[in-house]
């Protein structure tokens, strides 16, 4: 589709409103998030494991370092990077810019996955320790927060060659500190490399699931075989990553990538959020084992599996719609129009509540915590950590969706009311 040149030329290129609790938020969220991740992942290990001990049980000096986690983690990224580069899979575009340009990219995250999983069993055949990713947690989350600052530093002085249109709109707002924050380049490219699509969904969310596999290869080393609980919480999560891995072509879509820019937010997000308080489950179950009844463990999947199916049927009903609208599988669907021309659904997965992909998303990460028993908060920090983000997200996406479709998206929360959970929210 050829884009309206009028349209794309009074689009706006900067905008002075600021997210995520503006300089203050700026200012102590990349103070606060980052030693989080150290209090998790050390707490996460102790045999405590309480979140409310006092003093917390914050990882000493000498757990902070290892010289081998800035080579594993460095490896590691050049690995992904080189995979990245590898002509693999199909090319695709992204949305139009404000250019009237479109981005291609390489469609080959899932390929990525698929060499780590390789690579990785030749490893475990060649008997190498990945049990030791325990020891090496903290000393690796330290790395992670290391090169996420570095990496922000120079995505955020590079950002003043790059020519207006390419800043993102919200994060060009001339405050540093919240620029530096919210990211200022939309689509930091070195040649044909994109460096936040590349981090998206590849390093970190793929290090996760090896994480995992560490955490299971210690308790393995400790107690002979992987405990049913842990079995649970890593082929969840591998379930996950794979999903979103194979559909990667609808990041392309994500408010991630058209709308924020490239910032310390999704940098650190992406590189040692995710990897390092995502895997807190199996990191917990390695010094705190669960029993789990085959009842318990059939509940628990049967969980993980209806909020597979919520969260996978929404997202592919929404993208289909997208995509071609006369698709048969979604063209009998009851939809409104709005001033774009672009029409909104208001039946089928997206006429139950707002967010049906948040719901079920938040169904899987009740099952994920769930095999870790009830004894400790800890592992439902994902549960309560998600809920808050995802409901932030949505009045996020909410702001938007109202200032792009005015009066049909109030028509829309009136045909739909519940924003993400049926009949309370
Ligand atoms: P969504 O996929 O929810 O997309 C929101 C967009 O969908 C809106 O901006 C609008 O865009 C379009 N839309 C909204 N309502 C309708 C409708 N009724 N009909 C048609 N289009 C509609 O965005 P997210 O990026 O937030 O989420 C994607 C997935 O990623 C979700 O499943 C979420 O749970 C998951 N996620 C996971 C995270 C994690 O850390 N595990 C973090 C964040 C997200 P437009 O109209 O312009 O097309």
């Amino acid at each position: 589709m050829r884009p309206n040149s009028q349209l794309l030329k009074h689009r706006p290129s900067h905008s002075s409103e600021r997210e995520f609790g503006g300089t203050l938020g700026a200012v102590c969220i990349p103070v606060f998030l980052p030693l989080t991740v150290l209090f998790l992942t050390g707490v996460s290990r102790s045999p405590s494991a309480s979140v409310f001990q006092w003093p917390p049980a914050l990882p000493s000096s000498g757990q902070l370092w290892d010289p081998l986690a800035p080579a594993i983690l460095l490896s590691w990224i050049a690995l992904h990077a080189l995979l990245y580069m590898l002509p693999l899979g199909k090319v695709s575009e992204g949305l139009v810019l404000r250019n009237g340009k479109r981005l291609k990219y390489p469609i080959n995250g899932f390929h990525g996955l698929c060499v780590s999983v390789l690579l990785l069993m030749l490893l475990l055949w060649l008997g190498a320790p990945l049990g030791y990713l325990f020891e090496l947690l903290v000393p690796l989350a330290v790395c992670a927060v290391a090169v996420s600052f570095l990496l922000s530093v120079y995505l955020y002085v590079r950002s003043f060659w790059a020519p207006s249109h390419a800043l993102a709109v919200g994060g060009n707002t001339g405050n540093p500190l919240y620029d530096f924050f919210i990211g200022r380049e939309l689509n930091p490219r070195i040649g044909d490399f994109d460096l936040k699509y590349f981090c998206e969904l590849r390093p970190g969310l793929i290090g996760w699931v090896v994480v995992n596999l560490g955490m299971m290869m210690k308790e393995a080393e400790l107690r002979g075989s992987p405990s049913l609980a842990m079995m649970l919480v890593n082929s969840f999560q591998l379930l996950y990553v794979a999903d979103a891995l194979w559909n990667e072509e609808a990041v392309l879509t994500t408010m991630d990538i058209v709308h924020d820019g490239f910032g310390f937010m999704l940098v650190f997000g992406d590189l040692a959020w995710v990897p390092f308080t995502y895997s807190l489950q199996a990191a917990f179950l390695v010094v705190h084992p669960q029993a789990l009844t085959s009842l318990g463990a059939a509940l628990i999947v049967a969980l993980n599996g209806i909020g597979y199916y919520v969260f996978r049927k929404s997202n592919s009903q929404k993208n289909q719609f997208r995509r071609d609208p006369t698709h048969p599988s979604v063209a009998k669907l009851e939809t409104i129009a709005t001033a774009t021309g672009k029409r909104l659904l208001v039946s089928g997965w997206w006429g139950l509540v707002r967010h049906p992909n948040y719901l079920g998303d938040l169904l899987m990460a009740l099952a994920w915590s769930l095999p870790c028993g009830f004894s400790h908060l800890l592992p439902y920090f994902y549960v309560v950590y998600f809920t808050v983000l995802l409901i932030h997200r949505e009045a996020r996406d909410e702001r938007q969706c109202r200032a792009k479709y005015g009066l049909a998206w109030d028509t829309y929360c009136r045909r739909v009311p519940y924003r993400i959970f049926p009949y309370i929210y």
